[in-house]
């Protein structure tokens, strides 16, 4: 349904600012609930931003405080997000993470590294010696290594892709224009832009 000569919407159940990866979660999430969502982005596209410059590394959930927030949700979003980028395609991939003592100060650091981790649920890290650590990688120079076999980078442009595709399943999709891009999510209808009639709502967010 074109919809295109409609008013913008002025009632959603949630507005959604940013289309960062954080942001498309978010929306996608509240879609799949059947929220009437919004999403308001103030750049030509998706995941411009820090989602898109990041170092797409799937932490492991190892150094946060015990017991915190960031500790238990790094661990349940680690194999919720492994999940999701192997049922939906994105490329990802479980390499592992050394993390390497080359001072013998940092040697003596290592168990309590281990210990951190298996205190948020993380027992999957193995001590490794100079030898183990130079097997896996030939190239490294240390005296010793803590490996984390749950560690694994992501294509975070994929993820945001499969995010937004989920949203446009759900959700109606508008093109980018004029420095803002959004979506509303509702099963009939579309709303696109321009908003600049006097009375509606402001082009820039
Ligand atoms: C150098 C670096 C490396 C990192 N490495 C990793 C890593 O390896 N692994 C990891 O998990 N995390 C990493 N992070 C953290 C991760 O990138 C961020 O936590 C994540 O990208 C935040 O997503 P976001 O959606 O909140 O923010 P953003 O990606 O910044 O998205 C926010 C969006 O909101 C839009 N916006 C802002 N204000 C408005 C407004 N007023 N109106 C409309 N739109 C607006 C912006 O244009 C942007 O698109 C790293 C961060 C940095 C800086």
């Amino acid at each position: 349904m074109n919809t295109a000569h409609l008013p913008p919407p002025d009632r959603c159940d949630a507005l959604v600012v940013g289309a960062g990866v954080v942001g498309l979660a978010v929306a996608r999430a509240l879609a799949l609930q059947g929220r009437e969502v919004m999403v308001l982005e103030r750049e030509a596209g998706i995941g411009t931003g820090t989602s898109s410059r990041n170092s797409e590394v799937i932490h492991a959930g190892i150094y946060y405080p015990a017991g915190s927030l960031k500790a238990r949700l790094c661990v349940q979003g680690k194999a919720m997000l492994y999940a999701y980028c192997a049922e939906r395609g994105v490329a990802f991939r479980r390499c592992g993470k050394l993390i390497v003592a080359s001072t013998a100060s940092q040697l003596a650091a290592l168990p309590a590294i281990i210990e951190r981790a298996r205190a948020n649920g993380v027992d999957d890290l193995v001590l490794l010696d100079r030898d183990q650590a130079r097997a896996l990688e030939p190239a490294l120079e240390c005296l010793g290594a803590v490996h984390s076999p749950s560690t694994g980078i992501v294509d975070s442009h994929g993820l945001m892709l499969a995010l937004q595709g989920d949203l446009e399943h759900a959700v109606a999709w508008w093109p980018a224009t004029a420095g803002w891009t959004g979506w509303r999510f509702r099963p009939t209808a579309c709303w696109s832009p321009p908003w600049t009639a006097p009375g509606c709502w402001p082009e820039r967010w």
